[in-house]
């Protein structure tokens, strides 16, 4: 269906029709039926084809950074930082911390007064931390949620696996550990965002790598928590000079196209996966550590380790 689309654009009916034989005629209306019985086309005249003008298959950002993970450290500041990303154009946060207690939670609080302070472009932010207990959960949600750039708060290590939704923000209560529930393939239709920024950037970008900046529990600056090379410290080093080192970005270039099983897969400019990827020099391709839930050559999906919609949004 792909290739007739592609290949007969722009054509009207009747020139559609002179183009094939009889023998041919039912199928191609068999198609053309079936596309408009989906609602994947529409007749409209001559005049009214210029107005859905070709899409340009380009994809450009103005923003450097686009988002950032910190895991908090109360014994850091991150002013310096924050203004940095900031000036980058970092627009979304994820932080994490490791535990709570009633110091963490005031340092934290103030934190986040300064990350509101510092950077104007801020979007959006989501924090991560392991459930302590229900008093202390709720003491540190209601430190926070004032808030409106806070979409969502997950509790991991809980006793259940539980989603709320207060007004705009998003509560989860995960029984899975933070590595687990982080680092993952595509799980189910819910891993896909359907809109053409996200396609058109997957087409020359890794959407997972691609502009994030982490900068872990030592203040070392990474591309993702888990991975041992370090590019710099925030406590000696500014984050434009460890995002400029050599190799920073090679990640930020590893688009689907060129992951093994990925680049066959039909959903490699939708999906979303943070799995960790190893470029395989003798073949001269990324491979991923962890298979996906998904094959692309049987086109089904690991039924065993496939959970709802629901569970995963
Ligand atoms: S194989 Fe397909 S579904 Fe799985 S991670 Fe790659 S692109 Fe996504």
């Amino acid at each position: 269906m792909y290739y007739f689309i592609e290949e007969f654009e722009g054509h009207s009916l009747h020139q559609l029709m002179d183009l094939v034989d009889k023998n041919n005629r039912e199928i191609l209306e068999e198609y053309i039926n079936c596309l408009e019985d989906n609602e994947l086309i529409f007749w409209c005249n001559e005049e009214e084809t210029k107005l859905f003008p070709k899409m340009k298959k380009k994809w450009a950002s103005p923003s450097l950074i686009s988002n950032a993970i910190i895991e908090f450290n109360h014994n850091y500041t991150y002013d310096i930082a924050m203004i940095e990303l900031n000036e980058l154009g970092c627009s979304y946060f994820q932080l994490r911390l490791g535990s709570i207690d009633l110091d963490v939670i005031a340092c934290f609080t103030q934190f986040l007064a300064k990350l509101i302070q510092h950077c104007p472009n801020l979007n959006m932010f989501e924090v991560l931390l392991p459930h302590h207990s229900e008093v202390m959960d709720e003491m540190f949600l209601n430190s926070i949620n004032k808030y409106v750039q806070l979409r969502c708060v997950t509790f991991y290590n809980h006793t259940i696996d539980l989603q709320t939704t207060v007004d705009s923000l998003c509560i989860k209560h995960r029984v899975d550990n933070l590595n687990n529930s982080q680092e993952k393939s595509a799980v189910s239709f819910s891993s896909f965002f359907l809109n053409s920024e996200f396609f058109f950037e997957s087409r020359l970008r890794n959407p997972y790598y691609n502009g994030k900046v982490t900068i872990d529990i030592e203040g070392n600056i990474k591309n993702t928590i888990n991975d041992m090379e370090s590019f710099g410290n925030i406590c000696s080093d500014t984050i434009i000079s460890a995002i400029n080192k050599p190799h920073f970005k090679t990640l930020w270039y590893s688009s689907k196209d060129q992951i093994e099983g990925c680049q066959n897969c039909e959903f490699r400019y939708i999906c979303f996966d943070t799995r960790p990827i190893v470029f395989d020099q003798i073949n001269n391709i990324y491979k991923s550590t962890t298979p996906c839930n998904y094959d692309p050559y049987t086109a089904r999906w690991n039924l065993s380790t496939l959970k709802s919609h629901s569970e995963l949004v």
